[in-house]
C-alpha cells in the first residue's frame, strides 16, 4: 500500500507518523513544497507552539470551534487533547499546561515538536519529497497519479490531502488543496480569514495602544456574536484572544469602511450595570473633590480615562466628581459596560486560520475518507473546520491527521 500525503504541516505529519506506527507494511510518500517540515507548527504560538488545549473534556473543547465542532466529535474522542499530550511526551517532548490552559513544550521551542516527526521519518518506509509542489491529482478509479511541478508524477493507492488553509501564505499554505479537492468532486464552502485583529473606524484606540484587559466581553450584537476573554487595544483597533474569537464568529459578515459593524466592549462582564453604578457613586462619595477623570482612572488606566472623558463629551472632566450629574455618572458606567466601536476591517494578511474549506458532509467524520472519491482522505485546516486560539486548531489537525492515518493504512 502506497499512501501519498500532500503537505508536511501538523495534519500531514501526524497522519504519516500514525501510518508508520500502526501499519507494518504501508509506505508513506510525504510531499512538501518547503525545504523543511512543519513550518507553521514552528511559528505557531509565537514560536513556542501551543500544541493543544489543557481542556480535557472533549465536549467542552468542541465548543471552541465556530465551524466543524460536530464533525470533529469522533476524531477528537479518538485522539483527545490528553492523548495528544501523552503522544508527544512519550515521543520525548515534555509539555506544560499554562494557567490559561494552553499547552506548550516545556522547552518553549516549537522546533522540538517538529523534531519528533523528523526522527520518526528516518525510516525506509517513508519517502520525503521535499521542495516538491503538487500541481494536480488524478484518479482513474483505482490509483491516484500525483503530478509534481519539479519531477515525474507519483502513482499511489491512497492520498491524504493535508495542504492546510490559505492563511500565512508565506509558509507554503496557499490553498492549493481546495482546487485538488474540487477536481476530485468535492464542494468547497466559502472561504474567509479567521482569527484576526479587528480594525475600527474610531482612531482613539491608537492613543491607548497596548492597554490590555484580562477579561472583557466583546460583542457584535447584530450578529449575536460575543466572546469573553483577554484583549488589548492596538494602534488600529483591538486584538488578543477575545478579539480573535469574535473575528472567527463574524468571519463571514462583510465589513468595510462604508458598511462597518458595531462592536461593543464590556470591560466589566462580571458586574451588572447597577452594581457598577453603585460602585462609581460610592467612589465619588468617598472622594468628592477628586476630578471625575481621576475617579475613572481608578477603574481603567489614566490614559484610557482621559480618552473616555473626551469621547463621552464630559464637559470639564477635571471638575470635582461631586459636581458631575447622575446622568453623566450613568453614561460613564454605560460606557464601561459597552464601549461602542465600529469594525471596518480585519487585520489583512495576519489572520491565523482560514474559515471554510472542504464541505464536511462529503467526508466521513470517523475515517476522514471522501464520500465522493474512495481512497482519498482529508486532514487538517483544508477541511471546513476552524477553532479559536488556545491550541484548538493544532488539536484539530492532530486528531484528523491521526484518524486519516489510521484508516488510510487499513487494508
Ligand atoms: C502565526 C500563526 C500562529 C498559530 N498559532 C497556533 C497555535 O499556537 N495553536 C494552534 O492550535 N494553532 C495555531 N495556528 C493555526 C495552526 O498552526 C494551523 O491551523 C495548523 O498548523 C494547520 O495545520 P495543517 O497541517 O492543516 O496545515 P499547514 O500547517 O498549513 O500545512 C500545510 C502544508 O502543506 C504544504 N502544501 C500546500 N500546498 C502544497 C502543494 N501544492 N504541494 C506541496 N505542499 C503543499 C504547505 O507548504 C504546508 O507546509 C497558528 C497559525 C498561524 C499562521
Amino acid at each position: 500500500m502506497r499512501i501519498a500525503i500532500i503537505g508536511g504541516g501538523a495534519a500531514g505529519l501526524m497522519a504519516a507518523a500514525t501510518i508508520l506506527e500502526t501499519s507494518e507494511t504501508a509506505k508513506v510518500i510525504l510531499i512538501e513544497r518547503n525545504p523543511d517540515l512543519g513550518k507553521k507548527v514552528k511559528i505557531s504560538g509565537g514560536g513556542r507552539c501551543n500544541v493543544t488545549t489543557g481542556i480535557q473534556d472533549v465536549r467542552t473543547a468542541l465548543f471552541r470551534y465556530p465551524r466543524g465542532g460536530k464533525f470533529l466529535t469522533s476524531a477528537m474522542h479518538a485522539f483527545p487533547p490528553g492523548s495528544v499530550m501523552e503522544w508527544f511526551e512519550s515521543h520525548g517532548v515534555p509539555l506544560k499546561i499554562e494557567d490559561d490552559l494552553r499547552v506548550f513544550p516545556k522547552s518553549d521551542h516549537g522546533e522540538d515538536v517538529v523534531r519528533v516527526f523528523e526522527r520518526l521519518f528516518d525510516s525506509p518506509r517513508v519517502q520525503l519529497l521535499m521542495k516538491m509542489s503538487v500541481a494536480e491529482i488524478l484518479h482513474d478509479g483505482k490509483e491516484f497519479t500525483i503530478a509534481l511541478k519539479e519531477q515525474d508524477p507519483v502513482v499511489v493507492d491512497r492520498v491524504i490531502i493535508a495542504t492546510g488553509g490559505q492563511a500565512y501564505r508565506q509558509t507554503g499554505s496557499t490553498g492549493d488543496g481546495y482546487a485538488f479537492a474540487a477536481s476530485l468532486g468535492h464542494t468547497i464552502t466559502p472561504l474567509a480569514p479567521s482569527l484576526s485583529a479587528l480594525h475600527t473606524k474610531e482612531s482613539w484606540p491608537a492613543e491607548v495602544s497596548g492597554s490590555s484587559f484580562a477579561s472583557a466581553r466583546l460583542s457584535v450584537p447584530s450578529a449575536k456574536a460575543e466572546y469573553t476573554g483577554p484583549f488589548l487595544f492596538t494602534h488600529k483597533g483591538v486584538s488578543g484572544p477575545a478579539a480573535f474569537a469574535l473575528s472567527a464568529q463574524v468571519a463571514f459578515v462583510p465589513v468595510s469602511v462604508n458598511s462597518p459593524i458595531e462592536m461593543r466592549i464590556d470591560l466589566y462582564p462580571e458586574q451588572s450595570i447597577d452594581a457598577l453604578y453603585e460602585d462609581l457613586v460610592s467612589r465619588v462619595a468617598y472622594h468628592p473633590k477628586k476630578s471625575i477623570e481621576n475617579i475613572l482612572a481608578t477603574f481603567v488606566s489614566k490614559s484610557l480615562a482621559d480618552v473616555f472623558c473626551r469621547e463621552l463629551g464630559l464637559a470639564n472632566s477635571r471638575r470635582p466628581a461631586n459636581e458631575v450629574s447622575k446622568k453623566d455618572l450613568r453614561r460613564i458606567v454605560e460606557w464601561l459596560k459597552g464601549i461602542p466601536l465600529h469594525v471596518i476591517a480585519r487585520g489583512g494578511g495576519d489572520e491565523f486560520v482560514t474559515a471554510g474549506g472542504v464541505a464536511l458532509d462529503e467526508v466521513d467524520p470517523k475515517t476522514l475518507e471522501s464520500k465522493k472519491c474512495p481512497g482519498l482522505f482529508f486532514a487538517g485546516e483544508v477541511l471546513d473546520i476552524d477553532g479559536y486560539t488556545g491550541g484548538f486548531n493544532l488539536q484539530a489537525s492532530w486528531a484528523t491527521g491521526r484518524a486519516a492515518g489510521l484508516t488510510s493504512a487499513d487494508v
